[in-house]
């Protein structure tokens, strides 16, 4: 390709919309641009990469036994009636009516069209097991989609089912899977962590675990063993953990009279209004604060507790602008404590809401509750008050020592058993003559926030580092000067490799040299093959984009060493 007809607006400036470092990468590398919040079109480079990583997953799913398919977005709602999550499911899902009035909703997923598939086609023992998967775009009405492509609300997603006539049938199945999720993490060079979790929305009664891509910007929290290779998001680890000694009886709300969380006087209060967990971790942190907390962020209020918090708090949870804000004004403490989760303010100092009233000009009775989200609002260091709470965790299965790290959730296995078979009579004869429900698993991929968690990974100063595999073109070919022998030999060595199978740029643009390179840079193509001065005598200068080597090679050593 050469880079003067490539469609690949690259922006100098840091998109100010753009919180995460892969988010403005991805902007500014020309890879994605939004449509409407959570919404995006994959330009050029973006649709190459994502290319790549679908390829690697087919390979990947076909290697382990599953049939690709493609399943309709548009599903009706009686379906999801039928299944019973139509009413459960909430607003993430996407619901629209026909001209005929009736009703539809845009598959966040396919349990429901997978498993009537199935069910109409498959009646027999015989013919199972069987494994199908489709990549397509998912559609969720996330409450807050950011991060770029990391939250989305239109998304795509590798998702398979498996059905299986008995439950070890189900365990090699799953099993399968789990081998394959494994090598498509380490395919896109992901650091990651396969972890236990809870099944949430889609349910089951089998296992599940997460693949989690470690990064400081993941929503998730999830912890792992320094010894064995136990590793659990935190909600799963929560039922293992024992807070650390914490102040027992009576323990008052420190300065009482500065706090306006009226009717509050002692954490028993809070506790008595919020429940034991937020009790609990209020009593531990203000413990830890050393009793001088200025505001109190309390994660771990699942969000299934918003409603809970907020009938039970009502008009007293009050809103300083964020945490940082309340920071600066009062230039005091501000905690953190809970896993995953709703982020709430909860105890602001008056004074410090009398000044905020000034800054952001709100009133007390405008402020709602907001969410607040660490590295945003909050520098990510502060993550360590709340490790220090679970600091002396151990390990539930070796008592080793655990630590804790932010991760992304990018793949999900679920033994889903009979829940969707047995609800939408999914049924087969087995050798006796017996109809008996088909044992279920579902897999699940975020193929677009792959593309994310790998750039929030693979990234310096200077702009994206791709990995080998998922990198949109396997060298840069950069000639200085439009004509010449460097445009010459950049020509040469561009037909050459492309007749080789190379995927090349060619920056044949009349643009400086120091353009051109901070292009290259931001783009991040492993290789960088600069044509300049020693053109005439046939060398050129070789860069690899991770570790930043410089080689002078002949054009012949640059070529061998791209194929
Ligand atoms: P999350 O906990 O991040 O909301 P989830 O548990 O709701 O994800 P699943 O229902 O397990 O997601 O879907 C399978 C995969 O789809 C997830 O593991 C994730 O990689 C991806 N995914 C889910 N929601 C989104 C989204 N809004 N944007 C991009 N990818 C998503
Ligand atoms: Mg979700
Ligand atoms: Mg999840
Ligand atoms: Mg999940």
């Amino acid at each position: 390709m050469k880079q003067s007809t490539l469609f690949m607006p690259t922006l100098r400036e840091v998109p100010a919309e753009a919180e995460a470092a892969s988010h403005r990468l991805m902007l500014r590398a020309g890879l994605i641009r939004p449509l409407a919040a959570g919404i995006y079109s994959y330009l050029p480079l973006g649709r190459k990469v994502l290319r790549r990583v679908e390829e690697l997953i087919r390979r990947e799913m076909e290697a382990a036994g599953a049939q690709e398919v493609l399943l309709p977005a548009m599903q009706p709602a009686e379906l999801w009636r039928e299944s019973g999550r139509y009413g459960v499911y909430g607003p993430e899902l996407v619901r629209l009516t026909d001209r005929h009035g009736r009703e539809f909703a845009l598959g966040p997923t396919h349990e429901e069209v997978i498993t009537t598939l199935v069910r109409d086609e498959i009646s027999s023992y015989r013919r199972l097991p069987m494994t199908l998967y489709q990549i397509q775009t998912k559609f969720r009405d996330e409450r807050r989609p950011r991060f770029g492509l990391l939250r989305g609300r239109e998304f795509l997603m590798k998702d398979a089912y498996s059905f299986d006539a008995d439950w070890e049938g189900l365990d090699r199945s799953y099993r399968r899977m789990e081998a394959a999720y494994h090598r498509i993490m380490q395919g896109c060079g992901l650091r990651y962590r396969a972890v236990e979790a809870d099944s949430g929305s889609i349910g089951g009664e089998g296992g599940t675990h997460e693949f989690m891509a470690l990064c400081a910007v993941g929503e998730d929290t999830i912890v792992s063993c320094t010894a064995c290779d136990y590793a659990a998001n935190l909600e799963k680890a929560e039922a293992a953990w024992t807070p650390p000694e914490a102040p027992q009886g009576e323990v008052p709300v420190p300065d009482a009279e500065r706090w306006h969380t009226p009717g509050v006087r002692t954490i028993a209060e809070l506790t008595e209004k919020l429940g034991e967990e937020a009790g609990l971790l209020l009593k531990t942190l203000i413990y830890l604060a050393d009793g001088q907390p200025a505001a109190v962020v309390v994660r771990g209020l699942h969000e299934v507790n918003e409603a809970k918090v907020r009938a039970a708090l009502g008009a007293d949870v009050l809103e300083l602008a964020d945490a940082e804000t309340t920071q600066r004004v009062t230039g005091a403490r501000v905690g953190l404590a809970g896993p995953v989760g709703l982020q709430v303010p909860l105890l602001v100092d008056r004074e410090a809401a009398a000044l905020a009233e000034g800054i952001t000009g709100a009133n007390e009775a405008d402020w709602h509750l907001r969410h607040v989200v660490p590295g945003r609002d909050f520098p990510l260091e502060r993550v360590g008050d709340y490790r220090n709470v679970r600091g002396d965790d151990a390990c539930p299965r070796c008592g080793g020592g655990l630590e804790q790290h932010r991760g992304i959730e990018v793949g999900h296995v679920f033994k889903l058993g009979t829940k969707y078979s047995a609800k939408l009579g999914a049924v087969f004869t087995d050798e006796t003559g017996v109809e008996r429900p088909m044992i279920m698993g579902c897999y699940g991929i975020g193929v677009s926030r792959i593309l994310s968690a790998v750039v929030e990974q693979h990234h310096d100063e200077q702009g994206i580092v791709w990995p080998e595999g998922l990198a949109p073109f396997d060298a840069h070919l950069i000639p200085l000067g439009q004509e010449g022998p460097a445009a010459e030999l950049a020509d040469r060595l561009y037909a050459e490799l492309r007749s080789r199978g190379a995927e090349m740029l060619l920056d044949d643009r009349a643009e400086r040299p120091g353009v051109k390179f901070k292009d290259a840079d931001l783009i991040g193509l492993p290789v960088r093959i600069v044509i300049g001065r020693d053109a005439a005598e046939g060398f050129v200068e070789y860069k690899e984009r991770r570790s930043g080597e410089t080689f002078k090679l002949t054009a012949e050593e640059a070529a061998a060493r791209v194929l």
